[in-house]
């Protein structure tokens, strides 16, 4: 079948296997969900509002990431009228939501269409630009002295175009000149309705930065929407650059790096936008908050705290507003589930001008990202790995709990001097150290004041130890959540917290996991504080090992299947 000229890669029976076996859902909330309920009037009348900005965003970033997806989108669309092989086509475009991407799990990439090609420079770049080219005409340009159009065109808000023999950059606010003035008077009707000064003045910031091609007002927006801590409503335009591979490049061209230490250009890699809006669930996030008020108290419970200075525990923790919020909307950048959907995110990124500035960070945590499993399959898993005597302790509501401590493990502990001196292996100690500290630390936060009893501590250690440490395939390096959860389960085996009896099932010696992880701590902390990249190696080696019961359990795992597409399911 095609669209538009482009053929479709998927027979409608391929189609119904993908649709019915290997796609799960994301639901986010209805509006017969209390929080929403329970809101005034004109905020109910915002998020109207603020979800058709939602939907024009998403447009936006479908145009930043390839050629073809508006065009062909909209093909499919027109086709579902008349065709149930292209509505299932359009379902599995929505779940990429773009005409190529990674699942995660394949290593080639699913194309919806047989034509469609995947773009290094997504489509911020002209598509048929190598690098190579690139970096000819940007040294072209350098001799000609278009100094300013090449700052323009290595900056993170434009899509690049040809021009004649050379190139020219278009700023976002110009190029989606149409989009962006659409998307601000929605979030202008919505700063009208809403009920709090605070959102209101945040969304006054955000249209103007919509609107001027000036980057200080991105600054400034995302200055105001760091500091929202109390508001009933979440908003977020993300800016993340991991799409673009072109932007980057020039850092491999000894004679550009010349040229833009010359003019001092700065090199940011292109953004893709991404929206989302939900209600601030106030109960969940006074939790979040009350862990944050205990790091002072960690820092000093850490191992070794005397030897080294923690450079995150001081005023950056506290211009850092931390929100648990229920999903109304996930479009454009957050809805490309390719290989996965984020269930938190702390924005802004080290790259943008707020951060550098001192503006502080917002971390936002998704409920209904947390909550989607596969239920039937987590049943399955449990009867096959676990022993029954701990079914009724795996509980995916204390998910978070596990989450919070990670980020705030993040916070303790040797700074980013020692981070940083352990070279290739650095983000895996690091993670590893963020996992080890947030479960090694649950017991004394439950003293602190939590209010874990001992059944809820326990069911918070073993959701840990099968939701995360229950691994779908031997991790690689380039993996480091993976390769940290590896090590922990490694480590929890050969202490015996953790074993498997005669019929293959699992048991938990809880009384010990505590003292177990702290001990890791320990020798984690250590590691950070050899700054040595050798140490690093060998203590990776000696706890990523792809064991026996590791391959056993990727096995079984296999055997239930595992479903690498997201369906979002949204209700506004
Ligand atoms: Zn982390």
């Amino acid at each position: 079948m095609k669209i538009d000229g482009y053929e479709l890669s998927f027979s409608e029976e391929q189609l119904d296997f993908i649709l019915k076996e290997k796609m799960r859902t994301v639901e986010l909330i209805s509006k017969d969900f209390e929080g929403y309920q329970n809101l005034p009037d004109g905020d109910k009348k915002a998020i109207e509002h603020l979800v058709n900005a939602a939907n024009m965003i998403n447009d936006v970033a479908l145009e930043q990431d390839h050629p073809l997806n508006l065009r062909l989108k909209e093909g499919l669309e027109r086709a579902s009228l008349r065709s149930s092989h292209a509505e299932k086509a359009l379902e599995l475009f929505n779940s990429l939501n773009g005409v190529i991407g990674f699942n995660g799990i394949d290593k080639e990439p699913v194309r919806i269409f047989k034509e469609a090609r995947l773009l290094p420079g997504k489509n911020f770049y002209p598509d048929d630009l190598s690098v190579e080219e690139f970096h000819r005409i940007l040294i072209l340009m350098g001799q000609r002295g278009e100094i300013d159009e090449i700052r323009k065109i290595l900056s993170a808000r434009t899509m690049v175009r040809r021009n004649g023999d050379v190139l020219k950059a278009i700023d976002y606010t110009e190029y989606f000149s149409k989009q962006f003035s659409d998307i601000a008077n929605e979030l202008e009707a919505a700063a009208y309705y809403c009920t709090e000064p605070e959102f209101k003045d945040y969304l006054g910031w955000q249209v103007q930065a919509l609107l001027q091609n000036n980057p200080d007002m991105d600054m400034l927006a995302d200055k105001h929407w760091a500091k929202l801590q109390n508001t009933n409503l979440e908003f977020t335009i993300s800016r993340e650059n991991y799409e673009d591979e072109i932007t980057g490049t020039v850092f491999d061209n000894p004679e550009i790096i010349k040229m833009l230490g010359k003019h001092n250009i700065h090199v940011v890699a292109k953004d893709t936008l991404g929206c989302r809006v939900g209600i601030v669930n106030r109960a969940e996030t006074e939790k979040i908050l009350m862990s944050k008020k205990m790091l002072p108290y960690f820092a000093k419970w850490m191992p070794y705290s005397e030897q080294y200075t923690q450079d995150n525990v001081d005023e950056e923790n506290l211009r850092q507003s931390m929100v648990d919020v229920d999903l109304i909307a996930l479009t454009g950048d957050y809805a490309m589930c390719r290989g996965g959907i984020t269930a938190a995110q702390n924005l802004p990124n080290n790259d943008k001008t707020a951060v550098q500035t001192g503006g502080g960070r917002r971390n936002v945590y998704h409920r209904q990202v947390r909550f989607s499993r596969d239920e039937e399959r987590d049943k399955k898993l449990l009867d096959k790995l676990v022993d029954p005597a701990l079914h009724s302790y795996i509980d995916k509501s204390k998910v978070i709990v596990f989450v919070i401590g990670h980020e705030n493990g993040h916070s303790l502990g040797p700074g980013s001097v020692y981070q940083n001196s352990l070279g290739m292996y650095k983000h895996i100690i690091e993670e590893h150290k963020a996992n080890v500290v947030s479960i090694a630390s649950v017991a004394e936060v439950a003293k602190k004041g939590a209010d874990f009893d001992k059944e809820t501590l326990r069911k918070i250690y073993a959701s840990w130890i099968v939701g995360n440490l229950f691994l779908r395939a031997k991790p690689i390096l380039s993996q480091p959540h993976r390769v940290a959860d590896l090590m922990e389960f490694n480590y929890l085996l050969e202490s015996k917290a953790i074993w498997f009896d005669d019929r293959k099932k699992l048991h938990i010696d809880f009384d010990i996991i505590s003292m177990t992880m702290y001990k890791l701590l320990e020798e984690t902390i250590r590691v950070q504080l050899s700054k040595s990249v050798e140490v690093a190696s060998e203590f990776i080696n000696r706890w990523a090992t792809w064991g026996e019961w590791s391959r056993y359990i990727a096995e079984v795992q296999q055997e239930l299947g595992v479903k690498p597409y997201i369906k979002i399911i949204t209700e506004f």
